[in-house]
């Protein structure tokens, strides 16, 4: 198998060696691995009463620019008043790919798109290798798009808690069901926990084939964490294979 320039420079990042010519190898340290620009937001409109719920009945009617209004007004956790906006979610709405994180760190809230910090560059790279972006593509197999279960910022990054998750549920099930992925990467033990309704961590779940809304789901490590776990990059980059081969084979 040949790998482009950018799948070997990602490998190379994930920690991953591949056998290369000199020529091969002397070329590939020459090529720059680019990073896509931020999107922009849509200005926010109010349809809830300040700290209503996101009511999962309330949410479930509504189309794309209706459900990124509604996450733009939403009042119904103590987020709202140290978001700087709501982190809605990036990419093609026909992408056959989606990708769920887990909350907006600053610089997500700064810009109001998902991964955009160091992790969304580490991000970035794993999708390049494998062909994917979440800019547009010729065919919405190679695109994703990127969500995360909670649309707000927890102040200082801490960890979200269990009523801000279940408050921005209705969210998440909503952007599944209108995207209708032909696959989901969780990554993370709180994007993992909170699709896959368990406590189990994200070590005992990746490797194989869950389901979500009847879609296929792998699960791995969240980004950030590779960052500082380099040794588990070669099983994120096992994971990311799983997930290609079970979106080749249509689930
Ligand atoms: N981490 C996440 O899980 N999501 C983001 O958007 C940024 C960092």
């Amino acid at each position: 198998m040949r790998w482009s320039d950018e799948q070997v420079a990602m490998l190379r990042e994930m920690g991953i060696r591949l056998w290369q010519t000199p020529a091969e190898a002397a070329a590939q340290d020459r090529v720059p691995v680019s990073i896509p620009e931020a999107r922009e937001a849509r200005a926010p409109v109010v349809i809830e009463a300040p700290r209503a719920a996101a009511s999962a009945s309330s949410v479930a009617a509504l189309d794309w620019p209706a459900l990124r209004d509604a996450v733009a007004a939403c009042k119904a956790c103590a987020l709202c008043e140290s978001r700087r906006q709501t982190v809605f979610g990036v990419g093609n709405e026909r992408a056959h790919w989606m990708i769920v994180g887990e909350a907006p760190g600053e610089q997500e809230d700064r810009q109001g798109e998902p991964f955009v910090g160091k992790s969304g560059q580490l991000l970035d790279n794993m999708l390049r290798a494998i062909g994917l972006t979440r800019g547009e593509a010729p065919d919405p197999a190679q695109e994703v798009y990127i969500a995360n279960t909670l649309k707000c910022r927890p102040p200082g990054n801490r960890n979200p808690q269990p009523d801000e998750l279940a408050k921005c549920e209705p969210f998440l099930v909503r952007q599944v069901q209108l995207l209708q992925p032909r696959i989901i990467l969780a990554m993370g033990a709180f994007a993992v926990q909170s699709l896959l309704r368990t406590t189990e961590p994200v070590g005992r779940l990746r490797g194989r084939v869950h389901r979500y809304q009847g879609v296929p789901l792998i699960v791995t490590y969240h980004p950030a964490y590779l960052l500082r776990n380099l040794v588990d990059k070669a099983k994120a980059w096992d994971d990311l294979c799983l997930a290609v081969e079970t979106a080749r084979a249509g689930g």
